[in-house]
């Protein structure tokens, strides 16, 4: 997502470089490259064109600066014009004062309001909510089954009517939900509703009798990042049909031109709350307008990764761990394991990469980079008998023969991560020694 518009603009900004000011020519020059990047980026016309009035104008205005080239001038200029139109300042869930906080998902069909039903829930479990999902989609035969299955995922209780009751009517389980959640202490409510594959008044109308029904504070629309220039008619039909707060934006993994993103804020005037970025509940994250305009202009996002990173190794494993280092135990296979799947946590070494400033323009290598080896060793471990995890030097040619059939891998496979591991707790036991790890994330040191 906004691979082509971060390149394009890349690309303006290098050949502003080295130039000691801005003629009105070169304001000109580079506001139609702008606006092209734009367009190809398959940002809404009236928002290109909002967008380049006001990044001419400013660049015109722009005062001479001590600690900026004028180059830098324009990427600010950019920079703080994108964070606008992205919704300004981050928009964060409000908490009704007597709860349950009630929010409602609407959308189309496949926009991803039942995946982001159950990352919602998650991230709010996560913050010490007790959410409850409600399966208000009766159209599509699975969905409640559906939302049933990442309820489970995200550890959540899903409220949905008896199974063999009819078809059942999405409005009176709305309701009926909220007497639930008052009766059981929920004390934030996820409507999910069904959608449509297009815009229809039935459909609308459903989702506003839902919407009277439950009087949500909070109604999100939900829009796959990937559907381009429909986006715009989709949400306008929202806003006049049902209403809603605030948007979600799903698929932003995908290689879509990401315009959508940069159009429906700025034409609904309604701020984008959260993005979803794959098909795992974790893949989910409150929408940051700057981190995102930092990141199309390629200055990474370092702030992200950061709290990524917090979120990933978390304070008591990370106590747990250092303390047996200290204590001169040894370190076995299963911590091994334990800081893989912690690291891998942190999504995709892709992903990660791509956060980092500088990093984009090896986006390709990065996107290439081999995950099956940590699979591999993850299967290799897995398949050890507890004992043989806490002691590898007892695994023996027919152990390993085992573990090798048992992972699907090759004894040679086996015989390479027994031997790394070796190595490891080697230096592992001569830093324990020294206290403290230097270079171990999140350990204490
Ligand atoms: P709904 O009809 O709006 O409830 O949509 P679903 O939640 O069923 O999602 C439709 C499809 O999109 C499913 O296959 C999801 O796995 C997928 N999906 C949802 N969110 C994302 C996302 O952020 N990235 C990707 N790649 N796929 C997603």
């Amino acid at each position: 997502m906004f691979d082509t518009l971060h390149d394009r603009l890349a690309a303006t900004f290098r050949d502003l470089r080295g130039k000691g000011r801005l003629s009105d020519a070169d304001i000109d020059a580079t506001a139609r490259e702008i606006r092209v990047a734009l367009l190809e980026a398959d940002v809404a016309l009236p928002v290109v064109k909002a967008f380049i009035a006001a990044v001419k104008e400013r660049a015109r205005g722009a005062e001479v600066s001590q600690a900026l080239n004028p180059a830098q001038q324009v990427v600010k200029i950019v920079n703080d014009e994108l964070v606008r139109i992205l919704g300004g300042e981050t928009r964060r869930l409000r908490f009704a004062k007597n709860p349950p906080t009630v929010v409602m998902l609407a959308g189309l069909q496949g926009a991803g309001k039942t995946t982001l039903a159950g990352k919602l829930a998650l991230w709010l479990r996560e913050q010490g909510h007790q959410p409850l999902l409600v399966a208000a989609d009766l159209q599509r035969p699975n969905a409640v089954n559906q939302l049933q299955v990442v309820g489970e995922r995200a550890g959540v209780s899903v409220y949905a009517p008896e199974p063999g009751n009819g078809v059942g009517d999405p409005v009176a389980v709305a309701r009926g939900s909220l007497e639930h959640a008052r009766a059981k202490q929920y004390d934030v409510v996820v409507v999910d509703t069904a959608g449509r594959l297009g815009i229809d008044a039935d459909l609308m109308q459903q989702a506003a009798d839902i919407r009277d029904a439950v009087q949500p504070d909070e109604v999100l629309f939900v829009l796959d990042a990937m559907i381009g220039q429909d986006a715009v008619v989709t949400a306008q039909a929202f806003l006049d049909g049902v209403g809603f707060d605030g948007v979600v934006l799903t698929k932003l993994d995908g290689d879509a031109r990401g315009g959508a993103a940069l159009s429906v804020a700025q034409l609904t005037g309604r701020s984008v709350m959260f993005a979803s970025n794959g098909e795992k509940l974790q893949d989910f994250d409150v929408f940051h307008p700057e981190r995102m305009a930092s990141r199309i202009l390629g200055m990474g996002d370092v702030l992200t990764l950061i709290e990524q990173a917090e979120k990933t190794f978390d304070a008591e494993q990370s106590a747990k761990m250092a303390g047996k280092l200290q204590s001169g135990e040894d370190f076995t296979l299963d911590d091994f394991l334990a800081q893989m799947q912690a690291v891998r946590k942190m999504g995709s070494f892709g992903k990660i990469l791509g956060m980092l400033p500088g990093m984009g323009q090896f986006r390709e290598q990065i996107d290439n980079l081999d995950e099956r080896e940590l699979d591999r060793v993850t299967a290799i471990i897995q398949s050890m008998t507890p004992a043989e995890r806490a002691a590898p030097k007892i695994l023996n040619g027919s152990r390993r023969a085992r573990i090798a059939r048992g992972s699907g891998t090759k004894v040679s496979d086996v015989n390479g991560l027994v031997d790394r591991f070796a190595e490891a707790q080697k230096m592992m036991r001569s830093l324990a020694g020294g206290g403290g790890m230097p270079g171990m994330p999140g350990m204490p040191g």
